[in-house]
């Protein structure tokens, strides 16, 4: 399980118990909870895309205390799976969309973005929760690492995102080289949701709004196919609904040649299906694809 989280481990894979410090409309789609206190201080930042496995506890905080060690793994997930329904926290993934050290203000934080999609029946459980969370909740997190492999090259880099992507794409572009050069393609539902991020001079950002009805994924896909790409060799990363990374991968190593090892793609998330099942629990991968 979870073969994305072995490429590049995370320093700590334990249980953190954390609180919601704050949270933060930034949108119309987006949502910003900072998380610190509690085991804050032994979470270990890399920087990236790094992300986690978030436990929620829908069922009260009883269930948090019942997670057991590795509950991201086979065994532990099976565990976890005992925990009685109703009790049981809802685990999902979610990526470091920034960390603040400790300072003389306070302890470390983590901000998380969440989509907020949809209201009612149509909604998660997570983007129910995040859109109705207040500071003092307690959450768990464990740290899975990073998707995008910085061995794969830093120089030169072609990221596609769906909105779910985007605080992946952002905390790459934060951990890249100054000199980095390249494109990051950005689909947001709407252009109240489209947030600037800080990059590197030589990446140009770029948003693309979709059709109100159009399929998550397809407005970036179609903006990559328009591209012209970088004559020299580059690290693709592409994340979203299901569809985008899988085409996008078939378009750059079927139809324009691009090296497969050169594609970092994952499914964070897939129309009509909930996240995580045991199996989708496992994200796409080159690995699964090869
Ligand atoms: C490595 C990784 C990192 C991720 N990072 C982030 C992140 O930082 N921020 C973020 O918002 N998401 C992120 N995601 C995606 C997130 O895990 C999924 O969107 C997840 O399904 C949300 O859970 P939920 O409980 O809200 O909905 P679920 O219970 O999983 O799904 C319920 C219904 O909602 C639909 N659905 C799920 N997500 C969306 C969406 N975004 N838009 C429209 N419909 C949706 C499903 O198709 C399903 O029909 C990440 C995923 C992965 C694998």
């Amino acid at each position: 399980m979870a073969r994305y989280s072995s490429l590049v481990k995370p320093a700590s894979p334990e249980l953190l118990h954390l609180k919601v410090v704050r949270t933060e409309r930034l949108s119309a789609h987006w949502m910003r909870i900072t998380f610190g206190e509690g085991d804050i201080a032994r979470f270990r930042p890399m920087g990236f895309d790094q992300w986690f496995r978030l436990f929620l506890p829908l069922g009260g905080d009883e269930g948090l205390e019942r997670i057991p060690a590795k509950a991201n793994k086979i065994f532990g997930y099976l565990k976890y799976l005992r925990i009685p329904e109703g009790v049981r926290p809802v685990m999902r993934n979610y990526t470091v969309r920034a960390y603040r050290a400790a300072g003389p203000s306070g302890g470390a934080e983590i901000d998380v973005d969440f989509v907020l999609h949809g209201s009612g029946p149509t909604a998660g459980p997570a983007s129910r929760w995040a859109q109705a969370a207040t500071p003092g909740e307690s959450v768990v997190i464990i740290d899975e690492g990073l998707g995008f492999n910085p061995d794969r090259g830093v120089d030169r880099v072609v990221l596609v995102a769906d909105e779910t992507g985007a605080p992946a794409v952002a905390g790459v572009c934060a951990s890249l080289p100054s000199t980095a050069t390249g494109v990051a393609i950005i689909e947001a539902p709407s252009a109240d949701d489209v947030l600037p991020f800080p990059a590197p001079s030589g990446i140009e950002v770029r948003w693309i709004v979709r059709e109100p009805e159009a399929k998550p994924g397809s407005a970036a896909l179609a903006a990559l196919r328009a591209l012209s790409l970088p004559d020299a060799p580059f690290h693709a990363f592409i994340v979203g609904e299901q569809s985008l990374p899988t085409a996008a991968r078939r378009y750059l190593v079927g139809e324009r040649g691009v090296d497969k090892s050169a594609v970092s793609f994952v499914g964070y998330w897939r129309v009509g299906a909930s996240s995580p099942t045991p199996k989708s629990h496992t994200p796409v991968t080159e690995e699964s694809h090869g």
